[in-house]
């Protein structure tokens, strides 16, 4: 049997790589190795199957699906529960985990967010695809339990975690407790279902539930690819985060010390960098994390809300057992610019509007989504002005005013004690009235320097910096630099040398090359070692990052087989969507595969943590 490939990028000092190896050397015979693995010449790094065995306690296989952080913190709250129950858990993404060997799993915890309109996160994606699939293994002796995450105002609410949750049962999976689909204010059903869903896990083999026929004995924990294994079960994995005060109920209260714009005044788009100072919060960062801000509705709209209710703006409420002000209700708690899908059903039901009636009724969810395009509440409430609706009723109907997340634009290396921000605010006209982004504009027009914001971080372990020895090739057109901008400061201010290629583009160069002296200097002190520039609106026809990226086909593949890692930040529906398949293209063509191969290509690059992406 064939040992597992180290590659000699992985993040690991001599000493760990050498445990690594023992370690795998030592449970060589319980090793599978995938079928189809790289072709000569393609250095993406095998993926190996590894079953490791908890070396004390109950094992239990921690997975999660995580496009923006928040299921793998859950998941580490389960991983700390776990521990008091006597377990011993491992935890990794669920593209980590090996389908070949989950039959041999007995206990599993899924929590999954849902990405867009129903899709697996990124790192679910390649575990989604082997689970669907119709030779998927039997799971007879597999107890779980699946928390999915999402946001209701999306059709394919929590569907990641529905689809794995009725996968594994179909597979023979037994679930032990209901799945929880949590929305956007996810702290609570979340913490409850952990709360049950550990102890019920601990019970399966003591009586308490019904264990199946098969005993399938210890669970073996599987990962899946060298990175995974590292970030499991090798003595360091990511850097343990510190558990900080400052979460989405306690934000801290920042201060804004640099709000400018960005985009010259020229442009028809508004972008703006933003410093905001950390103070004495404590708070540490990472790049490629997130910054969350908590932002606060306009005082227009909230007015001309509480107008068109007809009630005194010192009207006060009870919300949820809580007695506050009707103005400070809708100004900080609830979102008032994105009905929520309740309000919608509710003013249909009580309204006589034929249109709305007939809309949310006939299952045309385009036609519904056009007609909505650019509605806020008071747009819903005006549909029919005979209504009359008691701010109690309203509010029952709304969704909690939610956080927004930025990606981080600085490095906290180079930054020090600062998070800064590339953001672009979204303003339009929608009927008679002008529109904005709740939290751009908040933040554009209603946080000069000098005011408060509340903040806090938002981890996203699924995208760091490799090893500062190798390279990186960032792919980030418009606001979807602010990542890279971060790490390239970080590698500058390291000395990392591992090689760095900036792929950006945006509408017009004159007016939208943001960070142009920033970037310019990285190139002058060979930080960048290549810089290539894709300005759509500049000539007739467009050209895009994914056109230069298929210009430099023959030299990314060099870089690929170098072992380079790939980044992609900004739009997820076509900008992300375009460069994967500039990407599989430049590897069928100057790696001479099949477009099946070179598809293996980039899910092995996936597999193995180098190709991330940060996209909505
Ligand atoms: P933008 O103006 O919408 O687009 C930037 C450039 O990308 C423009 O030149 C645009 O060209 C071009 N573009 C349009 N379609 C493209 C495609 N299919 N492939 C490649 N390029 C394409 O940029 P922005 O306002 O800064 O917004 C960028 C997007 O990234 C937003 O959706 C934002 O929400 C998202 N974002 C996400 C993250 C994250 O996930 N962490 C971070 C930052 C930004 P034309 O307009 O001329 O067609």
């Amino acid at each position: 049997m064939q040992l597992p490939y180290i590659p000699a990028d992985i993040p690991f000092t001599g000493d760990q790589k050498a445990w690594l190896a023992g370690f795998l050397a030592g449970i060589n015979t319980r090793i599978a190795m995938p079928a189809g693995a790289p072709p000569a010449g393609v250095p993406v790094g095998g993926t190996a199957t590894v079953d490791a065995a908890a070396p004390g306690g109950i094992p239990l296989q921690i997975v999660y699906g995580s496009q923006t952080g928040t299921a793998e913190w859950l998941s580490e709250q389960a991983e700390a529960l776990a521990r008091e129950h006597g377990f011993e858990p491992v935890r990794c993404d669920l593209d980590a985990l090996d389908i070949t060997a989950l039959s041999a799993v007995r206990r599993l915890l899924v929590i999954t967010s849902t990405y867009g309109e129903g899709d697996m996160p990124d790192n679910a994606e390649l575990f989604w695809q082997a689970l669907a699939a119709p030779d998927a293994p039997r799971l007879d002796g597999l107890y779980f339990g699946v928390l999915a995450l999402g946001d209701s105002i999306y059709d394919g609410f929590c569907q990641a975690g529905k689809n794995i949750d009725a996968r594994l049962a179909e597979l023979g999976g037994t679930r032990v407790v209901d799945r929880v689909d949590c929305d956007v204010d996810f702290e609570d059903p979340a913490t409850d279902w952990i709360g049950r869903a550990v102890p019920a896990l601990a019970a399966v083999d003591v009586g308490a539930i019904e264990v199946g026929a098969d005993e399938v004995g210890p669970a073996p924990l599987s990962v899946a690819g060298p990175a995974a294994a590292a970030a499991t079960t090798a003595p360091t994995g990511p850097a343990p985060r510190t558990k900080s005060p400052w979460t989405r109920k306690n934000p801290y209260s920042a201060t804004v010390v640099a709000n400018t714009l960005l985009s010259a005044p020229t442009s028809d788009k508004e972008v703006r960098h933003l410093e905001i100072s950390l103070g004495d919060s404590g708070i540490d960062y990472q790049p490629g994390d997130g910054i969350s801000i908590s932002p606060v509705n306009d005082d227009e709209l909230v007015d001309r809300i509480i107008t068109r209710l007809g009630v005194s703006p010192d009207t006060v409420i009870t919300d949820r057992k809580v007695e506050r002000s009707l103005r400070e209700a809708l100004t900080e708690h609830y979102e008032i610019s994105t009905p929520s899908k309740y309000l919608l059903d509710y003013i249909a039901q009580r309204s006589q509007d034929a249109e709305l009636i007939h809309l949310t009724s006939n299952g045309d969810r385009e036609a519904l989504d056009a007609w909505m395009w650019g509605k806020d509440v008071l747009d819903l409430l005006d549909v029919d002005p005979t209504l009359t609706i008691s701010p109690e009723e309203l509010i029952a109907e709304l969704r909690p005013l939610q956080h927004r997340v930025y990606s981080i634009s600085s490095s906290p290396l180079a930054h020090a004690g600062t998070v800064h921000i590339t953001m672009a605010t979204v303003r339009y006209r929608s009927g008679d009235r002008q529109r904005g982004g709740v939290c751009s504009t908040f933040l554009a027009d209603r946080r000069p320097e000098g005011t408060q914001v509340g903040v806090f971080i938002s981890p996203n372990n699924s995208f760091r910096l490799p090893p500062d020895d190798t390279k990186t090739i960032m792919i980030g057109p418009g606001t979807g630099i602010a990542p890279f901008r971060s790490f390239l400061h970080e590698r500058a201010a390291r000395g990392a040398r591992g090689g760095n290629w900036l792929f950006f583009g945006d509408r017009r160069r004159a007016h939208d090359h943001i960070y142009a002296d920033e970037i310019d200097g990285f190139v002058t002190d060979g930080i960048l070692d290549r810089l290539d520039l894709a300005f759509s609106r500049d000539q007739e026809h467009k050209i895009y990052v994914q056109d230069r990226i298929r210009e430099q086909g023959a030299d990314l593949f060099g870089w690929l087989s170098d072992g380079a890692h790939v980044y992609v930040c900004g739009d997820a529906t076509r900008m992300a969507r375009d460069v994967d398949t500039a990407l599989r293209d430049v590897v069928a063509e100057h790696g001479g595969l099949s477009d099946d191969a070179a598809q293996d290509y980039l899910d092995d690059l996936k597999r193995a943590k180098r190709y991330l992406r940060d996209v909505y």
